[in-house]
Formats: C-alpha cells, sequence, structure tokens
C-alpha cells in the first residue's frame, strides 16, 4: 500500500530575470556550462493543456475543471517569438528542437511553427533535427500536415497494449487502437525512426512490458520504457511505484535475448539494447529498445538540454523550480545579441544535476515531495 500525499499548488514562482553579460554575447557554435557540458538540444513546449489526464503528469483530482492555473493565450510564446529565440539557440550550438507540452498537437496549427522552424540552419549551414513527442490522439488528423511541414521523427507515448490498463492511465478512456491507428498514420506520411515512450509504473502496468516488446519488436518503431519520474508535486510519487530498468531488461531477456548497443550520440538519454538474432549478434531487422533509468542510473553528467516552457521561461533543469523569463526580454523589445547574451549568460551559469543528487539521498528522504516544483505538462517532457 503507497502512502500518497498529494500537494494542491499554485505551480509557478516569479521568474528570474536573465543575466546580460557582454562578455558571454557572441555565439560561437559552442557553450560550455559549470560543469563543462555543452547545449545540444532544446524542447520547447507550445502548450500547457492536454486531453489526457495520466495520473503521473495531471492527475485528475488536481487538473479538473476547477484548475485555475492554465496559461492565458497572452501569454503563450506566438510561432515568430519562439522562431526567433530558436534561431538565437542554433547559432549557440543546439542541433536538435523537440516540440512537446501538455499536448503539443492541441496548440492550434503547429504546423505553421514546424515551418518556421524548418527554415532554422546551424552555423555550417545544416536543418536542425526537428521532432515532437505527443500522446498520439491526434497523429491520424495532423502526421502529413506535420511531415509536410518539415518535421522529421515523431515520438508517441504510449503505456500498454491491454485497453483496460490503457484507459484507466490515460484517465479519459481513450482506446489503444486510436493510439496505434495514430503510429500506423505516422509511418504512412513517412515520418521516420518512430520511437514509443512508455513510462512503467510498478503495479499498474508492469504486465504491459512484455506485450509492448512483442508487439514493436521488428516493426522498425523502437519502443523505449521510461523509469517513473519524481517530475513534478502533483502526481504523489514515490519510490516504491518505481520499476527499475535493470528489471525490465532481466524480463525481457528471459523471452527475448537482447545485447547491449552503444549509445548513438553524446548527452542520450536512453541506454540502448538490440534483440539478438538466433547466432547471438544484434539482428538490426529485430530492431532495438531503450530504457530511460532517470531515477535509478542519473544521467546528469552529460545533460546538454534546455526546456523552454509554453510563456516563454528557460529552464535549465527539468526539476528546477524557476526560469529565466525571455519572453520579458523579446516584448521589451531586445535585439539578437541581448537574446544570445542571455542565453549564453543562462547556460554558462548552469551547474544543475538534480537526479544525481537524489540518487545520493536516502530512499525516505528521495520519496519526499517538494513544496514547490514545475509540472512536466507545463515544462514539456
Ligand atoms: N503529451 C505528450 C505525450 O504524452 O507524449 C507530450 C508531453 S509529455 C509531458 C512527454 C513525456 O513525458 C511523455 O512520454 C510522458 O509519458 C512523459 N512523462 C510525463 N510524466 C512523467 C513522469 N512522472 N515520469 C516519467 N515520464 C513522464
Ligand atoms: Fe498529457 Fe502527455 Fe501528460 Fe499524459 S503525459 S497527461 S498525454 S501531457
Ligand atoms: Fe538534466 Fe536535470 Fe535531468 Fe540531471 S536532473 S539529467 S540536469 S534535466
Amino acid at each position: 500500500m503507497v502512502d500518497r500525499v498529494i500537494p494542491v499548488l499554485p505551480q509557478r514562482p516569479a521568474p528570474l530575470q536573465p543575466p546580460l553579460s557582454a562578455a558571454a554575447a557572441a555565439p560561437s557554435g559552442v557553450l560550455r556550462d559549470a560543469l563543462g557540458r555543452s547545449l545540444h538540444d532544446l524542447r520547447i513546449s507550445v502548450t500547457d493543456r492536454c486531453n489526457f489526464r495520466c495520473a503521473y503528469c495531471m492527475p485528475k483530482e488536481i487538473f479538473d475543471k476547477d484548475y485555475q492555473y492554465y496559461l492565458p493565450h497572452a501569454s503563450l510564446l506566438s510561432f515568430e517569438e519562439i522562431t526567433r529565440l530558436a534561431r538565437q539557440f542554433a547559432l549557440h550550438g543546439v542541433r536538435k528542437l523537440r516540440l512537446t507540452g501538455g499536448e503539443p498537437l492541441l496548440r492550434k496549427n503547429v504546423e505553421a511553427l514546424i515551418a518556421q522552424l524548418a527554415q532554422l540552419r546551424t552555423p555550417d549551414g545544416q536543418p536542425l533535427d526537428l521532432t515532437l513527442t505527443t500522446n498520439g490522439s491526434l497523429l491520424r488528423r495532423k502526421a502529413q500536415a506535420l511531415k509536410d511541414a518539415g518535421l522529421h521523427r515523431v515520438t508517441i507515448s504510449l503505456d500498454g497494449l491491454d485497453d483496460t490498463v490503457f484507459r484507466r492511465m490515460n484517465d479519459v478512456d481513450f482506446p489503444v487502437a486510436d493510439v496505434l491507428d495514430g503510429i500506423a498514420a505516422a509511418r504512412e506520411a513517412g515520418l521516420s525512426h518512430i520511437k514509443v515512450n512508455m513510462v512503467v509504473k510498478r503495479g499498474t502496468n508492469e504486465d504491459q512490458i512484455l506485450p509492448m516488446a512483442r508487439h514493436f519488436r521488428g516493426t522498425g518503431v523502437t519502443l523505449r520504457f521510461i523509469e517513473y519520474m519524481d517530475v513534478g508535486a502533483t502526481n504523489g510519487w514515490c519510490m516504491d511505484e518505481v520499476l527499475p530498468s535493470a528489471e525490465v531488461i532481466a524480463l525481457l531477456q528471459r523471452e527475448l535475448p537482447l545485447v547491449p548497443l552503444s549509445a548513438s550520440a553524446p548527452g542520450e538519454t536512453a541506454q540502448r539494447w538490440g534483440y539478438a538474432g538466433s547466432d547471438g549478434q544484434h539482428d538490426p531487422a529485430l530492431g532495438e529498445v531503450g530504457v530511460i533509468s532517470s531515477v535509478t542510473h542519473a544521467f546528469c553528467g552529460d545533460c546538454n538540454r534546455l526546456r523552454l516552457s509554453t510563456e516563454g521561461q528557460l529552464y535549465t533543469c527539468l526539476f528546477a523550480n524557476q526560469g529565466w523569463d525571455l519572453r520579458q526580454l523579446l516584448r521589451d523589445g531586445a535585439g539578437d545579441e541581448q537574446l544570445a547574451a542571455a542565453i549564453a549568460a543562462i547556460w554558462q551559469g548552469r551547474s544543475d544535476r538534480y537526479s544525481e543528487l537524489r540518487s545520493q539521498l536516502p530512499p525516505s528522504l528521495a520519496s519526499a515531495t517538494p513544496q514547490r516544483r514545475i509540472e512536466m505538462s507545463y515544462i514539456g517532457g
């Protein structure tokens, strides 16, 4: 039995004012933070709303019809504002943009934003790697438009194949079949490198691990198992509900032999495992799975990500409780040099390593819910 304390909290402390150090101004394409980590990824949240109520992210008890903290439209960054910022990030070395939320496909005409972002180039003239994470509910309707606008890849969240389990987890009675159809639509539209993210909660959907692996093995879709994280302050997280990735791999190995694969990129969050063929070697036709062990195997050491919230606050860590107010800078008429200087100074001052520090705490303290922390649906996963 899990003791659960779910606080009702106003979630957003006042933002920090970005530092404007002239010394940091000129973008060089390579930026190092205070721990020597380079900047590579930017996650952009385009809405704080969602049509699902996954208990680990937007529990219904909090995000109900009386929830008052959704952002009004005027607070959201416009597509032009997002693109202007993204251009400065690219000059500072960002190579990958991921749109997220909330549910990003709920943002009206999000394909127009993708079309703008697809025009951006790195300092050496390359397009940015453009991807999006979605619950898949609107993909059948949107996949082709997203691809046509210039989206390269897509990650779809799906927590099980059993319809009863999945409907309970999304808590809005949404059927598995429609998400699978969304994945099919993404493939038909020509989106490549499709990934499926499954958050594993002990006691909730661990019986879905093998069915999911069997279903996606050999289809070209990469399934990734994500440890249930202590993000936000409303999901009543506790360590007892985390199923360590090592147990996921051990479970899979009993039926589906796996061999470890090396990371495909520095700072990659997933540990990769390839399905082995009859010769015991990785068989590319069978594909691979990944595990994201944010709780049991912290990867702060090469965390190369920034997160831009829906209202233009920049977060240097998923577990930060304050962001830097880039929207104010934009709306005060800052020039590109000032935006670049602010981004540089924020990254150069960054020393976050929350998960590493949490993993050094005794279990009783690691499970204590903080009084204030930004929600995943606001900051973007
Ligand atoms: N709504 C979209 C979706 O679900 O794919 C995008 C936003 S969602 C916040 C991004 C990712 O974060 C999803 O894959 C979701 O499963 C994951 N996520 C949310 N809360 C989480 C938690 N407490 N622990 C681990 N992953 C979580
Ligand atoms: Fe919505 Fe995604 Fe959060 Fe589920 S995980 S509630 S789909 S934002
Ligand atoms: Fe990066 Fe923060 Fe997660 Fe560590 S805890 S990997 S610094 S986002």
